[in-house]
């Protein structure tokens, strides 16, 4: 299982017992029936990158072989010195790469072992903006529809995601559905994705003409009285203050960079039951909460809420929803409201610890927290994740977690590792027991098919044994999967995220349970319904038809109603000028994830598009090309931003926007150029635009 959508594998362990010789999608998984991809299979079953099987410590140096005990010990002196300070000054970085038992365990262990602040997680580097919209438009994080609704919708809109590769499953089911009679596949994307191959309609906003578009979608359904104002009165808040800000669509289509043509069939999807899928395209931007916000908006002003219809953030990272619901990270474990002093006085409660250990905020997120070393922070613990190629502008990243003393947790090689202080190798999926969450809230079990590597331990294991030596007493001793999650599913009990129905025996007997699921009866479905969505509600209609009666509909939110958001456009970070006039952009690979330690191409490619090419490079000196011949392969160009430049390969591809460099996440080169600016409210990065330059290369 490598990304979110949570398909389940059936594993078997070779005779050696010291690794997988097969990997395969579960046919009796009620969730995907068999389904599985061959990125998830290979990256499983046979991951590239450099497998950590010792533990290491820097000496005089460079790494060098130890001891478990002996890493310990190193790894806990420099924590509890770095504590003598200050609880703030130990950052711990967690991931979406976890177990749900590890992630709570490393949480536990940061805000009630250490009481920091300083801890945040990668999925904030991919989610958090959809995470924020959905807090304040639902007053919960997490989808309103399942993998249940998209055979129901007729229109599917896919926003800033190619989930063609990002999700292969998923868009499996996508592209069945919208390929039926009547149903139709609308992508907005300034490039044209492998996802836009399938597409009915393509449209393309400028890079950061995302929430101007979205604006406009709205402002012209309201211009063409196709709002619904019967849902809009029985269930939301805040319309009429949007109403008045609203920008005349004419001007917005044009500040997106798009025909008023291709927004009035933007709208037109909103006549039909439509799912809206969403991704990093819009999450990755200082407007990605108020970009997410405007699609959301979208849908509670035409009711579009309800079976085969409403807002789908798609979520990455495998686990990216356990760490949100269970890490401590935004909120407490089961989306506890972080300020709240009786949810606080709870958690330390089942913790054992004082609530005023509990940090009072959450934190900067990952970009502030590496910021913070050389101030507030001395020491860094990362697990499963790689800060010194994942963060924008890795080199000044790379410089201040030289300056750290640095505990990296992980199974196989990174940037990361290459500057820590202690190097703890960790088991990963199929060597670990425990459960995830995938993006549409079901829990599975994931399991070790596997001994876990000599010389390695779980995350969990190392968690609790870093605890025990630092924070004696908060674990059991050794905490065990099973142990850890009734103690998750315990703390979720009455909250948005109750998870408080599911155990290991009933996910033995269901193999995935979605919640809520407040009792072992209890799954999950559409969400913020009451009753049976199907039926007829108080007001003499179908539920989700816009007639709604109040009782149909109920969010945790104070009113009890949906919220609308307010904000509009606003200016990029960074826009071209005459020194930097190309816009960089960045997105996935087929074949890759994340930073790609399991499944990296060391060549970085570069996407121009031939006429950009044209312009901004035949007219330089080609020095760099004398002598060159055809087999040598594509020439090297240089990218420049303002923060450093890298050498690529040119690929002259015309599906990428004139004006636009387009690079891969993935590539550790590609974040030496990223602006480190990020959305002041979800506290993500702006990956998706900077300015750039073009040169010919060395
Ligand atoms: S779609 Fe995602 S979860 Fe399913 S096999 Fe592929 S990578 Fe794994």
């Amino acid at each position: 299982m490598r990304c979110a959508v949570g398909c389940g594998f059936l594993q078997r362990g070779d005779e050696s017992g010291r690794g997988l010789d097969d990997v395969r999608g579960d046919p009796s998984h009620p969730t995907t029936r068999g389904a599985a991809c061959k990125r998830g299979i290979r990256e499983t079953a046979d991951p590239d990158g450099t497998r950590l099987k010792r533990p290491l410590v820097r000496r005089k140096g460079d790494l060098v072989a130890t001891t478990w005990p002996n890493a310990l010990e190193r790894a806990t002196a420099g924590i509890e010195a770095a504590l003598e300070r200050s609880p703030d000054a130990v950052a711990v970085l967690g991931s979406g790469q976890q177990t749900n038992e590890a992630t709570y365990a490393l949480g536990k262990l940061a805000r009630g072992g250490f009481g920091t602040r300083h801890y945040d997680a990668n999925t904030t580097l991919c989610m958090a903006s959809a995470v924020t919209a959905q807090y304040d438009a639902f007053g919960s994080d997490g989808p309103p529809p399942t993998y249940d609704d998209i055979p129901n919708a007729d229109t599917h809109l896919v926003w800033g995601a190619n989930p063609a590769v990002s999700h292969p499953v998923l868009f499996r089911w996508i592209t069945a559905s919208a390929t039926a009679d009547g149903s139709q596949l609308l992508v907005v994307d300034p490039v044209e994705s492998e996802t836009v191959d399938h597409a009915d309609v393509h449209v393309a906003p400028d890079p950061g003409g995302d929430l101007a578009l979205a604006r406009a979608i709205l402002a012209r359904i309201v211009e063409r009285d196709e709002h619904d104002e019967a849902f809009i009165a029985s269930h939301t808040t805040g319309f009429d203050a949007l109403l008045e800000e609203l920008p005349d669509p004419a001007a917005a289509a044009a500040r997106a960079g798009v025909s008023h043509a291709a927004v009035d069939r933007l709208a037109d999807g909103f006549r039909d039951r439509a799912l809206v899928y969403w991704g990093m395209g819009v999450n990755q931007s200082v407007a990605g909460t108020a970009t997410a916000g405007a699609l959301i908006d979208c849908c509670l002003a035409t009711g579009t809420l309800g079976p085969g219809s409403g807002p789908f953030s798609l979520t990455g990272q495998a686990n990216s929803m356990g760490a949100r619901v269970c890490s401590a990270k935004g909120t407490w474990p089961g989306q506890r409201p972080f300020a709240d002093p009786s949810h606080r006085k709870a958690v330390a409660e089942v913790w054992g610890v004082p609530p005023s250990r509990l940090p009072a905020v959450t934190g900067p997120g990952p970009v502030g927290i590496v910021e913070a070393i050389d101030d507030a922070v001395e020491a860094v613990y990362a697990v499963a994740t790689n800060p010194a190629a994942g963060l924008p502008d890795a080199t000044r990243v790379r410089d201040r977690l030289e300056d750290a003393f640095l505990v990296v947790q992980d199974a196989f090689h990174s940037e990361t590792v290459e500057r820590a202080d202690v190097v703890l190798p960790a088991a990963t999926w199929g060597e670990s027991e425990g459960t995830a969450m995938n993006m549409e809230r079901t829990i599975s079990r994931v399991r070790a098919a596997t001994d876990t590597p000599h010389g390695v331990k779980t995350d969990l294991e190392i968690i609790g044994e870093l605890a025990t030596r630092v924070v004696p007493g908060l674990f059991e001793e050794p905490p065990t999967p099973e142990a850890v999650f009734e103690e998750i599913a315990a703390l979720t009990a009455g909250t948005s995220a109750d998870c408080s129905g599911v155990s290991y025996d009933r996910l033995e007997a269901e193999l995935a349970v979605r919640w809520p699921a407040p009792t072992p009866d209890d799954a999950g479905g559409y969400r913020y319904h009451e009753g049976d969505p199907d039926g007829e509600n108080d007001a003499g209609g179908p539920a989700g038809d816009g007639t709604g009666g109040a009782s149909s509909w109920s969010f945790p939110t104070p009113s009890g109603r949906a919220r609308f958001s307010d904000a509009m456009p606003r200016a990029l970070p960074e826009p071209t000028d005459d020194r930097f006039p190309l816009t960089l952009t960045t997105a996935r690979l087929a074949e890759s994830y994340n930073t790609g330690v399991r499944a990296r191409n060391d060549d970085l490619v570069a996407r121009v598009h031939p006429r950009t090419a044209t312009r901004t490079l035949d007219s330089t000196p080609p020095s760099a090309l004398e002598g060159r011949s055809e087999s040598m392969g594509p020439p090297s160009v240089r990218i420049r931003s303002r923060r450093g430049a890298v050498t690529a390969m040119l690929d002259r591809d015309s599906r990428v926007p004139e004006g636009v460099v387009w690079l891969p996440v993935h590539h550790p080169a590609t974040n030496e150029l990223t602006v480190p600016a990020v959305d002041p409210r979800s506290r993500e990065p702006h990956y998706k635009q900077c300015a750039v330059t073009l040169e010919w290369g060395p």
